[in-house]
């Protein structure tokens, strides 16, 4: 049968409301890509879930079409959303397929370049804040408490029930659970999703590892950050709405939670490229904090099943490349000049 999209495909799993109405990009369905020659170095059965192939290039699209549909369904006119980027570009997606107006608050000058044009292009109103993340999620609340404004950030609870299905997805890939399962932490939507997709999908339980930025590392830390900095902009939170859940989840798998600096996160970036798959740097953070364990034997990775999930696309943030090398080098259309170059 023809894919119809994730809502159409679990709903039997979802716990949306009666009103809901399907606004759906084709999202989910994203391939889990085996690595064995990454798992071969790290000792262990290694896979990619790669969430940068979501219509809009990140995993939110999973949450957007169950927050959307929601909201459209009970005849909401306006979404709203605080966003590092990603959940920008996904809202406006979904808030343009719905006909609804979609309005953005991003804080000032810290957006990835590829994530702030997804947002334009999608059509939504733009608004820079002059300050963090973290003010901008408290001001869309309040706005959403004092208006028929339909908040879509992932404290939305239809945001969650969406994430949940790439847990689906991986159970019916290998037949159950991995026995570990990496991926960045942020704003913690994401490792509470999965957490809950796994426990209701009853094919096992994985031990979950969640990653944050060293400079960004509040669950870690065990305090919010004031000003959390990282390259891994997507992560770049200091007050998570879900921080419970997410400890929670690393509790109650017998994982944990774990910081890595910005120079793992970007060498975790490149060990996936030159695999083939380009991610956005937080994206590389699960990756990066599977090595960092590994590294040190702290982790029991060692011949398990280990998924990796990388939450968005490396054209998402395509200067953190372009900017830490050279431009490629110029010479003449010439064939000696070719030849000479490449050392043919
Ligand atoms: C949103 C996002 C994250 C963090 O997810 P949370 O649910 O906020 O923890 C990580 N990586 C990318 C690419 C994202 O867009």
């Amino acid at each position: 049968m023809t894919y119809q999209g994730l809502i159409h495909r679990y709903k039997q799993y979802l716990d949306l409301p009666d009103h809901t109405r399907i606004i759906s990009l084709l999202e989910g369905d994203t391939p889990l890509i085996p690595m064995p020659r990454l798992g071969r170095e790290l000792g262990c059965e290694l896979f990619v879930k790669f969430e940068g192939l979501n219509p809009t290039g990140s995993f939110k699209d999973r949450g957007m079409t169950a927050a959307v549909s929601e909201a459209v369904g009970r005849g909401a006119g306006t979404v709203i959303c605080a966003s590092t980027g990603n959940t920008a570009a996904s809202a406006a997606a979904y808030a343009a397929r719905a006909g609804l107006r979609s309005i953005v608050l991003i804080p000032e000058g810290k957006v990835a370049v590829g994530k702030l044009a997804g947002a334009i292009a999608y059509g939504a109103e733009v608004i820079q804040i002059q300050g963090s993340f973290d003010d901008a999620l408290s001001l869309v609340v309040e706005i959403t408490q004092k208006t028929p404004i339909a908040l879509v950030n992932s404290i939305n609870p239809y945001r969650i029930e969406g994430q949940k299905t790439s847990a689906f997805e991986i159970c019916d890939e290998l037949g159950s659970a991995p026995d570990w399962l990496c991926l960045p932490v942020g704003n913690a939507g994401n490792i509470t999703s999965y957490w809950a997709g796994f426990k209701q999908y009853q094919k096992g339980l994985p031990r979950v590892l969640g990653v944050q930025a060293a400079g960004a590392a509040p669950l870690v830390l065990g305090r919010p950050v004031e000003k959390p900095e990282t390259v891994a902009t997507a992560i770049r939170i200091g007050k998570p709405a879900r921080g419970e859940q997410a400890l929670e989840a690393a509790g109650q798998s017998n994982g944990k939670i774990v910081a890595v600096s910005d120079e793992e996160i970007l060498s975790a970036q490149r060990m996936l490229a030159l695999e083939g798959v380009w991610v956005e740097p937080a994206s590389a953070a699960g990756l990066a904090g599977l090595v960092a364990e590994s590294g040190v034997g702290k982790l029991e990775a060692k011949g398990k099943r280990v998924v990796v999930v990388c939450t968005g696309h490396g054209m998402k943030d395509p200067s953190i490349i372009t900017e830490s090398f050279a431009s490629p080098k110029a010479i003449p259309a010439d064939y000696r000049a070719l030849a000479e170059m490449i050392g043919a």
